[in-house]
């Protein structure tokens, strides 16, 4: 049996090593136990997104806050991610995806965020390469991207310097609470005490809070994402669809990284989602539409990840309703890269004061309790999910 600590988390993706950096720095005992390696799922397979506009409503506190700290974190890491306040540009081709466009820029504002609306005049101005069916888009300068397969591993180093243990290839496979502490069995590195528990497992973490008898409709999916030769570079924002359907964005080496949908589900059972490769043809369809002089590249590579989605596209953050001491941050939904050291943060809060000022009561995991409105688009890929 290793020692007692202050936190165990379960899970080192970028959630459980912004957790562990924040309470290191707050001066807490903190181990991550990681079944693979740091940032081996989601955490460094995503697109590297960090957006602010477009952002379900309930969750701008906590993507403000967020914001914040990707602003200030190579400072705060002392080691480059590849960030890029770049700034995102949402497109829309149809006119009714104009008033989307309007609806997303007027919750943004009301969070304090600068959006500029762009018309076909002003578009073809200021990026002389896009297509000429673009009716509209809003442009949001504070909007960033960052490298997720530097990211993690960068975070998880700062949390290290300041004390934090790292255990990786070791799977939690239990956990207990005996005499006002949590035993947490590993397969491989015996068992570990702690007085209090974060449930960081990603697409997993519906399982380990089914173990406390919290369950959450969960499934695993993944975007399709693929990146092509290098290119000129001439993009400089990322850019995205407002039908949801393509993403991408150019890095100054000149490679495109493209992300198309909708998501496919994730392999039962296992770690891994596929790309069909007709998603990747249609996505560069659309690319080429956008975009026509990146219509003819070659794609080098695809990939996909395995993201945890709920049905109301929102994450479960918070302290659990079964048992003191234990707190989830799972089930991001897609968004987690951009909110990820948000979360961090309302943790450390949490575990090391109590309460915390960013207003997390939407993301509780007690709202499955009750009749939780889900998000149609969601609901109909869990229906298909379901079916295979
Ligand atoms: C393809 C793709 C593109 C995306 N693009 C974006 C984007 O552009 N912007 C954005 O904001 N978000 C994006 N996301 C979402 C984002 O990547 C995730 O929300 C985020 O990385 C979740 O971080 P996490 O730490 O919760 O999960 P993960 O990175 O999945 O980490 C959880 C970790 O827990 C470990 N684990 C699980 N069970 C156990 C156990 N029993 N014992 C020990 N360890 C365990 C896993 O091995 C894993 O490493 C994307 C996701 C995908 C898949």
């Amino acid at each position: 049996m290793a020692g007692k600590t202050q936190t165990v988390i379960v899970g080192g993706g970028l959630i459980g090593a912004f957790t562990a950096y924040f309470l290191a720095r707050h001066g807490q005992a903190v181990t991550v136990l990681e079944r693979s390696f740091v940032g081996a799922q989601s955490s460094g397979a995503n697109f590297g997104n960090l957006r602010l506009q477009g952002r379900d409503p309930r969750q701008y506190p906590l993507s403000l806050r967020a914001q914040a700290i990707w602003e200030e974190f190579e400072t705060l890491a002392g080691e480059s991610i590849e960030y890029h306040r770049t700034g995102h540009l949402y497109i829309a081709r149809q006119d009714d995806e104009v008033d989307k466009l309007e609806h997303h820029a007027q919750t943004a504002r009301g969070h304090g965020l600068e959006i500029e609306m762009l018309g076909t005049a002003a578009l073809a101005a200021r990026y002389p390469y896009l297509g000429r069916d673009i009716r509209a888009a809003t442009f949001c300068g504070r909007d960033a991207t960052a490298n997720p397969r530097l990211a993690t591993p960068a975070v998880m180093r700062a949390a290290r310097r300041l004390g934090a243990k790292v255990i990786e290839h070791c799977e939690v496979g239990s956990i207990g609470h005996k005499g006002g502490c949590f035993e947490i069995g590993t397969r491989t590195h015996g068992s570990f005490k702690a007085d209090h528990l974060v449930n960081a497992a990603g697409a997993w973490g519906g399982e380990i809070a089914a173990w406390f008898g919290e369950k959450v409709p969960m499934f695993s999916a993944g975007p399709p994402q693929f990146v092509t030769e290098p290119l000129p570079y001439i993009v400089e924002p990322s850019m995205q669809m407002v039908d949801g359907s393509v993403i991408f964005r150019q890095i100054p080496r000149g490679n495109v990284i493209v992300a198309g949908y909708p998501r496919t589900a994730s392999e039962a059972g296992s770690s891994r989602t596929l790309v069909p490769p007709a998603k990747t043809l249609s996505a560069m369809q659309t690319l080429g539409a956008i975009v026509p002089a990146l219509g003819d590249a070659h794609v080098i590579r695809v990939w996909s990840g395995v993201e945890g989605y709920l049905l109301d596209m929102i994450p479960i953050i918070g302290p659990s309703s079964a048992r003191d001491g234990l707190f989830h941050a799972f089930g991001c939904c897609g968004h987690g890269f951009q909110i990820a050291p948000g979360i961090g943060a309302v943790l450390c809060d949490l575990i090391s004061t109590g309460s915390t000022q960013t207003p997390i009561e939407a993301f509780h995991i007690d709202r499955y309790r009750g009749d939780v409105t889900a998000n149609e688009k969601i609901a109909r890929e869990f229906d298909q999910s379901a079916a295979r």
